[in-house]
């Protein structure tokens, strides 16, 4: 998600205008002498020993834990008072019986009143709409094998190809052929065709070679009704419940809260073993809801952070923002993530709004997560709505990257340089005929990191290199925000044809992809899928988000460029190199360009490469443009809108001509 959403959720505001407890401002301060509780067992754990319950809400007065036979409805089968030793401790209670079936709820009595219900913040399974807790047994949630999923083999994170994508944007469409359409299962069907025989869903993502898919927001969020699984409700998800459990929405059965665990993780075991990686869209920087949320309703103000006045200060544009430099807020987002590698074997984390949170909370996460396993990749957008109520020096930002190793960030300078500005719709950038766009370019191509040959006062946002290396940064020119690349080449280039706008996609695609860092794409613009013009589609119905598959027979040339781009950068790690040190000793940009063309080369076998030396140039001009190479035999590996990675044609000589509007590659 990224700055200024308008979100419009009549199901969450209900909510909301429902929820008449007011916190009482305490100066933000004081939240740092709370007691804090380091136990592994918040909020309910059970075992054959029987269930117990602990909160942690040390202004809370007194505590109530409900017991139901429901999800949802129903009363309490039984009421009971938790008890703490001494403030400093957390409310206690346990049951002798192992309350397997049962659902729970918590509620406080503070600041004179009792407040609503809620299933804690910590719930690991829940009924439908995630307002209860539920009491189940975890090993019944393994889907057969699952003690043998393992993660395919990840050497460095520059050798990932992301592909962001939402669930019912990507198997919803009948003509994706998948019996579980939007559900997580649709990701656990092999062999689905469209109705012209192209492969969709897993098969689709294989043939196109992409390495990890990174799936909106799949956590429990509260925007789309569980209860109603038949109708057609859409949205992206960024309104977040139950931070620990899957979304029931994307479940065949949001009433049985072990059926969504265990239909996730069908679907992460068979990414896996068709050789791909799943990261999951983390969303802590926010809740939709503020006195209503499960953190407020569990201990009143401490997970956010407010202004001087006690309001919420609110750097989501989402009515609030969370405050990671508390100790138990740290605690919870470390811990949560990694609940999610350990229990459902996730292989990433997209952190929405990163800029929120404080860089010590991500190096926790990034220190956690290396224990279990260092391939495991975190990036997420270094920016805010606006400016986070902590010292900017602190904030996860992306000019702070350079603090935060093996933390990554999307270049928006890279992605506005190439196709224009991202709410600007006619705006143009490199790739659909922009002048003085060449040094953003150039600071994409390096990974954002210091380059001799970049003049950085010229890059369009960022004046200054912000990655220790270009695993930090991930090139894209777009994602589910703004409009999607289609649209925006329409929209910018109006007088264009549809093959011209598909040569404008390639070349814009063609730069993400051999630039150095970590390439992403968003799903569907290999088969030149489109959103209508719509900017913000985070609720928009089906006609508009839903990738028709037809698409894929109809665009199919345009499909196998992007498969062969894939190919060219997993086949030649010279567009992979890892360290700012190998970039700035191997890639070196030929000086003398004509305007709008940027051209380097790669050098002496970089990376391994069996290339010794590749010529990279990009001609973002409507006219062809000469530039010097070094003299040689050259293969020619992709020219005028066509790749060809045997490099059947050859040319010799000191100079090169790149078609317009196109991308020419060399090797030798
Ligand atoms: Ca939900």
């Amino acid at each position: 998600m990224k700055q200024f959403k308008n979100f419009a959720l009549p199901f969450a505001v209900a909510i909301t205008m429902m929820t008449s407890c007011q916190t009482t401002p305490v100066a933000d301060g004081d939240y740092n002498n709370y007691p804090v509780y380091k136990g592994d067992d918040l909020e309910m754990r059970v075992d054959e020993d029987g269930t117990r319950f602990t909160l942690w809400s040390p202004t809370a007065d007194s505590v109530k834990v409900r017991i139901y036979n429901e999800g949802l409805g129903g009363e309490a089968i039984e009421t009971r008072y938790m008890e703490r030793a001494n403030s400093n401790e957390p409310w206690r209670t346990a049951f002798d019986e192992a309350l397997y079936g049962k659902y729970y709820t918590f509620s406080i009595h503070y600041n004179g009143e009792w407040m609503d219900e809620t299933p804690g913040a910590y719930a690991r399974a829940v009924g439908v709409n995630g307002k209860r807790g539920a009491i189940i047994d975890f090993a019944t949630t393994n889907p057969e094998g699952w003690e043998n999923d393992v993660r395919p083999a990840l050497d460095k994170f520059t050798d990932i190809i992301i592909y962001e994508m939402h669930h019912r944007d990507f198997s919803i469409h009948p003509s994706a052929g998948n019996q579980y359409g939007g559900k997580f299962l649709a990701l656990t069907q092999e062999g689905t065709q469209s109705p012209e025989g192209q492969m969709t869903g897993i098969d689709h993502l294989k043939e196109l070679g992409v390495t990890h898919v990174h799936i909106l927001p799949s956590y429990d969020y509260g925007s789309v009704d569980e209860s109603r699984p038949d109708s057609a409700q859409y949205n992206w998800g960024y309104d977040p419940v139950n931070y620990n459990t899957p979304e029931g929405s994307y479940s065949t059965n949001a009433f049985d809260p072990a059926t969504r665990i265990r239909e996730m993780k069908q679907m992460v075991q068979a990414l896996h073993r068709n050789g791909i990686r799943v990261i999951l869209d983390v969303v802590y920087n926010h809740t939709f809801i503020n006195d209503g949320s499960n953190f407020s309703l569990t201990t009143p103000g401490y997970y956010y952070r407010h202004n001087e006045d006690g309001s919420y200060a609110d750097a989501s544009a989402c009515s609030n923002e969370t405050a990671s430099e508390r100790e138990m807020v740290r605690d919870y987002i470390v811990n949560s993530v990694k609940y999610w590698v350990n229990e459902y074997h996730f292989d990433g984390f997209r952190f929405d709004l990163m800029g929120i949170h404080d860089i010590e909370t991500m190096k926790a996460v990034r220190a956690e997560l290396d224990k279990i396993d260092p391939t495991i990749f975190v990036y997420g957008e270094g920016w805010a709505a606006s400016a986070p109520a902590i010292p900017a020096e602190q904030c996860a930002m992306k000019a702070n990257a350079y603090k935060m190793p093996g933390i990554a960030v999307f270049s928006d300078d890279l992605r506005d340089g190439v196709k224009g500005h991202f709410s600007d719709a006619k705006g143009r950038g490199f790739a659909t005929g922009a002048e003085n766009c060449e040094e953003s370019v150039k600071f994409g191509i390096v990974g954002a990191i210091q380059h001799p040959q970049i003049n950085y006062e010229l890059v369009n946002y960022s004046k200054a290199p912000y990655t220790n290396h270009p695993t930090q940064v991930i090139n894209y020119v777009s994602c589910h925000d703004d409009m999607c690349l289609t649209d925006k080449l329409r929209a910018s280039m109006p007088e264009a044809d549809e093959k011209s706008l598909q040569r404008y996609a390639r070349l814009a695609q063609t730069i993400v992809f051999t630039s150095q860092g970590v390439p992403f794409m968003f799903t569907g613009e290999e088969i030149f899928r489109d959103k209508k013009g719509v900017h913000n589609s985070y609720c928009s119905p089906d006609e508009i988000n839903a990738i028709d598959w037809s698409l894929k027979q109809q665009n199919r040339e345009q499909f196998d460029y992007y498969r062969n781009l894939i190919q060219l950068r997993k086949s030649h790690p010279a567009f992979r190199l890892a360290t700012a040190e190998e970039v700035c000793k191997h890639l070196q940009f030929i000086e003398n360009t004509p305007k709008q063309v940027v051209a380097y080369t790669l050098n002496d076998n970089a990376g391994g490469d069996v290339w010794n030396q590749i010529v990279v140039a990009f001609n973002g001009g409507n006219q062809p443009a000469e530039i010097e190479i070094p003299e040689g035999n050259w293969q020619v590996i992709a020219n005028d809108g066509i790749i060809d990675l045997n490099g059947t044609n050859k040319i010799e000589g000191t100079t090169a001509t790149i078609a317009p509007s196109a991308a020419l590659i060399l090797a030798r």
